[in-house]
């Protein structure tokens, strides 16, 4: 099965774009994936193509028209309705491996990607899309994170990934940052590899492994480390835990 992708944006010429070199250029070639990159510019009405207008109540920039976008969006729908309509944008949830797994197993997905100041906010209410955020940064159109969040489901995809195994221990997976790797050299620059590795006893290495995914989370990531430590800790008597 194909995993349909729509992008709906103003710049469709930055499509497939780097999603054509390397993994998912391959699956895109092979038919795992399909793109149509959609001009938002193409549902404006009036004779100028004006896809943006002033923010209501002043201030700098420009918004993205709600009539236009939902045009863009009902086009999107029309031609694939079991696909999820997601809009990037910092006010969005922060994007998570869980939500991009559920992703990558459904039968594809649409993207709006904003440009300017933003959406007017009433595409949300009007239409069923899913705010979706990189990160807390800003980057200067949704385009980019569309780009970082299809790579991530692409490689999910039934025969993308090389290993079927290596998609299952990756960062995230288990709720805790990757155990770090080495490979020859042996000795660089006077620092060995860790001897366990070495040693072929691969329980022994697996322990390792999991020790090392547990300090490097806790030290990097106690956000992380928290979260994990508290699916697994489960109050002794059965009350509610206090969050
Ligand atoms: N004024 C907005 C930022 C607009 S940036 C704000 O402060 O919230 C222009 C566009 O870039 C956004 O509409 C969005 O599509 C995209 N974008 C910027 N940062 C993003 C992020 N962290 N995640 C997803 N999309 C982002």
């Amino acid at each position: 099965m194909t995993f349909a992708v729509t992008v709906l944006t103003l710049y469709p010429e930055m499509f497939p774009g780097p999603l054509g070199v390397s993994l998912a250029g391959r699956a895109l070639g092979e038919g795992a994936w399909s793109i149509e990159a959609v001009q938002i510019r193409d549902f404006a009405k009036d004779k100028h193509h004006t896809v943006d207008d002033t923010p209501a109540g002043g201030g700098a920039g420009m918004v993205l028209k709600v009539d236009v976008l939902a045009a863009a969006v009902d086009h999107a729908v029309a031609e694939h309705p079991d696909c999820p309509v997601l809009a990037m944008t910092p006010r969005g949830a922060p994007l998570t491996q869980a939500r991009v797994r559920e992703l990558a197993a459904g039968p594809g997905v649409t993207i709006l990607c904003g440009r300017f100041e933003g959406f007017d906010e009433r595409i949300f209410e009007g239409r069923p899309v899913e705010e979706v955020s990189l990160g807390d940064i800003v980057l200067s159109g949704g385009e980019p994170a569309a780009i970082a969040l299809l790579d991530a489901c692409i490689r999910l995809l039934p025969g993308v990934m090389g290993a079927p195994s290596s998609g299952a221990e990756e960062s995230f997976e288990e709720g805790l940052l990757e155990y770090p790797h080495y490979t020859r050299p042996q000795e660089w620059e006077g620092r060995t590899i860790p001897e366990v590795l070495r040693s072929g006893d691969h329980a022994r290495i697996a322990a390792w492994r999991k020790a090392m995914s547990e300090s490097d989370t806790r030290s990097r990531r106690p956000d992380l480390w928290e979260r994990h430590g508290g699916a697994r800790v489960k109050p002794a008597s059965g009350a509610r835990r206090k969050d």
